[in-house]
């Protein structure tokens, strides 16, 4: 099995071009990433009958690697360079820390105005907010549906803030697409894999948040679908797993998993220190502990009023309590090279 070519960073043009030639010739596709040592070729398609020896007497050829993994578009090994992803106005990258916020659902059109406003001014970056709920009970609230993207999309259009709001089903993603910037696959529908085919067949960037059972490795095999499907603007999104303490927190955030998918995978990485905790008070010391870990950027919820919020009042930061949380992580962001 090759998967990965990888080719000295010196060699001519036309043996880059061959090797090239040859892999299109028998029906893959490339993804090439050039470095000033090396130059690593990713072979894009199924590449369990494709024999390393096609390979290896290339003229430069330096070795042909296999992935014996259950994904290999999201590793680094594939694609050494960090992934850059494009939401809006807004870019997420290594470079700077972004973070969304708003609140856990979208409940009137006053909620989702004042808390873009307030957001926007104080550094949050994209809007986030859901219009499809996937509730525990079917007897909460799940959500206005098509009113709460309607919301969404006047909010969007008046403040300029991009929109992240959750999709939950195949059938909803073009409706949903018309007025995300990031379309947001929750914890419940990590392993729906239709929905991710779905997505992936569109050009919209993906935050697929992690399911609260799944390993890192189902996590990641997850997100490949996106990308096999053809998108790969897709961040991985930690908020927190189920362990045996449900007293103190809601779910155990896994803060190593910040640095063990930064090295496995060339995604960005967002935490989700709401849903992560589940306690208010914890939202803003995770948050620090989160941004040290290396992640790329926060998904927050706020509320106006999280006392008369609909969903996920009790771990729904204020207003006072975001503006706080911006100027304890603003030096850990600093100190991490990165811009807010
Ligand atoms: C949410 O972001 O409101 C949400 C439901 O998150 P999760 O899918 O992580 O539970
Ligand atoms: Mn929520």
């Amino acid at each position: 099995m090759a998967d990965i070519i990888i080719m000295d960073g010196k060699c001519p043009e036309e043996n880059i071009n061959a090797v090239i030639d040859k892999i299109k010739m028998l029906g893959f596709d490339v993804n090439l990433s050039r470095g000033t040592e090396k130059i690593i070729i990713g072979i894009i398609g199924d590449t369990r009958e494709l024999s390393e020896e096609v390979f290896v007497s290339f003229p430069g050829v330096i070795d042909v690697i296999s992935i014996l993994k259950d994904y290999k578009l999201v590793t680094r090994e594939f694609h050494p360079a960090d992934t850059t992803v494009f939401a809006g106005n807004i870019v997420i990258d290594n470079k700077h820390f972004v973070i969304a916020a708003g609140p856990c659902s979208v409940e009137s059109y006053d909620q989702m105005f004042t808390t873009a406003v307030f957001i926007k001014n104080h550094n949050g970056k994209i809007l986030r907010g859901g219009a499809y709920k996937p509730r525990t009970s079917p007897y909460s609230f799940v959500g206005l549906g098509k009113e709460g993207l309607a919301i969404l999309k006047d909010v969007k259009n008046e403040t300029g803030l991009p929109v992240i709001t959750e999709v939950l089903a195949p059938e909803e993603v073009e409706i949903v697409a018309d007025v995300a910037d990031i379309l947001q696959i929750g914890a419940r529908n990590m392993y729906n894999y239709r929905l991710l085919e779905r997505v992936g067949r569109t050009s919209i960037p993906v935050m697929l948040k992690r399911g609260f059972q799944a390993t890192i490795g189902e996590f990641l095999s997850c997100a490949e679908y996106i990308l096999k499907a053809g998108n790969n603007q897709v961040i991985l999104c930690e908020r927190g797993i189920r362990t045996f303490d449900s007293q103190f927190t809601r779910n155990c955030l896994d803060l190593s998993a910040i640095p063990v998918l930064k090295k496995e995978s060339h995604l960005p990485v967002f935490v989700d220190p709401s849903h992560g905790t589940g306690k208010r008070e914890l939202v803003i010391p995770m948050s620090r502990a989160a941004v040290a870990a290396g992640a790329d950027g926060l998904i927050v919820e706020v509320h106006p009023k999280p006392e008369e919020a609909l969903s996920d009042g009790y771990q729904s930061l204020t207003f006072d309590l975001f503006e706080k949380l911006i100027k304890e992580i603003t030096p850990f962001i600093h100190i991490m090279g990165r811009i807010i």
